[in-house]
């Protein structure tokens, strides 16, 4: 699977692909990321990738011509199953929409700044806006390692314990349950016998039900 992030400050996306299961993951060579540089494709000689908003307001607005050559040059480089605009008026991110776009083969993300992009790229080019949480970022650059993050551990094979994904909260309908390591006891307070029973049937059944238990308490909503 393959990701093409355009942004205006590819430095802030060094560092989230550079570590842990998503660097893994692209040596594995099971998924590609490629940050473009959104002032590679500005004309003018400043580089300039935004402008003054029509109709006056405050913030720069992001340029059409700069998207729309990057985005038209991946295009015919490859076919794209996704153009996604990272941006608080989306749809919101969430475990059904991460599995979704785990199955597809190539996406672009766009990233915004300042006060937005030209509407006319998101009319034109973008199929999918999607949002992080109802709350306003300085840059669309962090929603798109979230969402690259929640895609690339679903690819088979970039988890080493496949099935540690799946027993993940909202794969299921259940959150899920606590878990320890060693030491069994820690200054007095110790981890449930049942764990340490080694009767796999009864360890799933506790499990189970720690699960039921903490999403009854924190997310009802998701028992409905
Ligand atoms: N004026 C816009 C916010 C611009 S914030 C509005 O009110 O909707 C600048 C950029 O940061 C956005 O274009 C988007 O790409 C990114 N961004 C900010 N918050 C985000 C969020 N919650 N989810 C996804 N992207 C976000």
């Amino acid at each position: 699977m393959r990701f093409d992030i355009i942004t205006v400050l590819p430095g802030l996306l060094e560092s989230p692909f550079a570590h842990s299961i998503l660097q893994r993951a692209q040596k594995k060579g099971l998924t590609e990321i490629h940050v473009h540089n959104l002032r590679d494709y500005a004309d003018n000689k400043h580089k300039n990738v935004d402008d003054y908003p029509y109709g006056g307001g405050s913030g720069m607005v992001m340029s059409v011509e700069p998207f729309a050559k990057c985005i038209e040059f991946l295009k015919s480089e490859r076919g794209y199953d996704e153009v996604i605009f990272m941006s608080p008026d989306g749809e919101t991110l969430n475990q059904s929409i991460a599995n979704h776009l785990s199955t597809k083969e190539n996406l672009i993300i766009l990233c915004g700044h300042y006060k937005g992009i030209d509407q006319r790229i998101r009319d034109l080019f973008v199929t999918r806006e999607i949002s992080i949480g109802d709350y306003v970022l300085s840059g669309g650059e962090l929603p798109a390692a979230v969402l690259v993050d929640a895609v690339v551990r679903l690819i088979p094979g970039v988890l080493s314990d496949e099935t540690s994904a799946l027993s993940d909260s909202f794969q299921g309908e259940l959150l899920d349950a606590p878990v320890y390591t060693r030491p069994a006891n820690w200054n007095g307070h110790k981890v449930p016998d049942v764990l340490l029973s080694g009767n796999q049937a009864a360890i799933d059944n506790w499990r189970h039900e720690q699960a039921l238990e903490r999403t009854q308490k924190r997310r009802p909503d998701l028992l409905e």
